[in-house]
């Protein structure tokens, strides 16, 4: 399980990871934040409404779910991470740290794995990089960075994401799955 503060590069060393080790399987979240430009339903997310949220809830759909940054609501699926870790396949949630308390008490088997930028400063930096959030939900983001942060002594590995292949070969490393040999021409 992978964790870490708002544009530490979770989604970055997420992607990374899953096109140089296909046979990780990356958990798809639910949330009821609308997509960004590019985002695609199904493949980044699944974007459902409140309402379908709050019945995924009820049903005992999610492994967990949480309200991040205190704005909107984001769930793992519990069916295809049972099916998967039943089928053996390298399995990888991409959660936020409230999450990442939950499955702890529900799947103590798992590894929780702490991506962290090499300063906070480069974290802002990143952050108002990317472009993605005006003033107001960058500020809301930093302040849950500092209280995620704080909590990483939590986590039974911290990976700096520095640089992103070392930071995703390292992570492979942590979920035990080894890069196909490669292609001789
Ligand atoms: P973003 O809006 O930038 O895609 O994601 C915001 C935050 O939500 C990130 O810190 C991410 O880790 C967290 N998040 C994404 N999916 C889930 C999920 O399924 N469960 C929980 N608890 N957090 C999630």
């Amino acid at each position: 399980m992978l964790a870490g503060p708002t544009a530490v590069g979770k989604g970055t060393v997420s992607a990374d990871i899953r096109a140089r080790y296909p046979q990780v399987w990356l958990s798809v979240s639910a949330t009821t934040r609308p997509p960004r430009p590019g985002e695609v339903h199904g493949v980044h997310y699944l974007f459902v409404s409140p309402e379908e949220f709050d019945r995924m809830v009820a049903d005992g759909q999610m492994l967990e779910w949480a309200v991040v940054h205190g704005r909107n609501r984001y769930g793992t699926p519990r069916g295809p991470v049972e099916e998967h870790l039943a089928a053996g396949v390298p399995t990888l949630l991409e959660i936020d740290l409230q999450g990442a308390r939950q499955v702890r008490d529900s799947m103590p088997e798992a590894r929780f794995v702490f991506l962290s930028p090499p300063s906070f400063d480069e974290l802002v930096r990143r952050l108002v990089g990317r472009g993605t959030e005006d003033e107001e939900e960058r500020a809301r983001r930093l302040r849950t960075a500092r209280t995620e942060l704080a909590a990483e002594s939590e986590f039974d590995v911290t990976i700096v994401n520095d640089d992103v292949t070392r930071a995703t070969d390292e992570l492979a490393r942590v979920m035990g799955v080894t890069s196909a040999a490669p292609q001789v021409a």
